[in-house]
């Protein structure tokens, strides 16, 4: 029984025991008394239903909120990456804030970019490719560099 009903199926006793006592019919009475506790049990019942019902609302409604918090969060880090091809033809993403620090840029692999991953990708000394922990070897450059610094990146429109 849902709380609308309830409350009417109260009402409605609570009018049956007004007529009861203006009457000053007894059994009448005490029948009503019993029906009408019966009928609070049922209010109670359903209003406790609600209030679980409300309170599970509420913790979907947070657990969402987390969701797209760490969905915002996500987009914003994926955001500050670019897809590019290496000298070599494969495609990478660069951390854009990275892509002319003198120290070399910071490479994330495109396959883990696909399911929203980001993988920094470790450099080989020599440059010539760059590792993903979960993809291997991504070819890099032709000719190994000699220190830190990397080829020039085609930027993919
Ligand atoms: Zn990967």
């Amino acid at each position: 029984m849902g709380i609308a009903e309830a409350i009417a199926a109260v009402r409605t006793a609570w009018g049956a025991a007004e007529s009861a006592l203006e009457a000053r019919d007894t059994i009448k009475l005490n029948e009503v008394k019993i029906t009408m506790s019966n009928q609070l049990l049922e209010l109670y019942t359903a209003a406790f239903a609600l209030a679980e019902a409300k309170e599970a609302y509420a913790s979907h409604a947070r657990d969402l909120e987390n969701e797209i918090i760490e969905l915002r969060k996500k987009a914003d880090k994926l955001g500050q990456y670019e897809r590019v091809r290496t000298p070599v033809g494969t495609i990478v993403f660069v951390e854009t804030a990275s892509k002319n620090d003198p120290n070399g840029s910071v490479y994330a692999c495109a396959l883990c970019m696909d399911e929203s991953k980001i993988s920094t990708l470790q450099p080989a000394p020599n440059n010539i490719y760059l590792t993903c922990a979960r993809h291997g070897k991504i070819g890099f450059n032709q000719h190994p560099w000699p220190s830190g610094g990397v080829g020039v990146l085609a930027r993919m429109e």
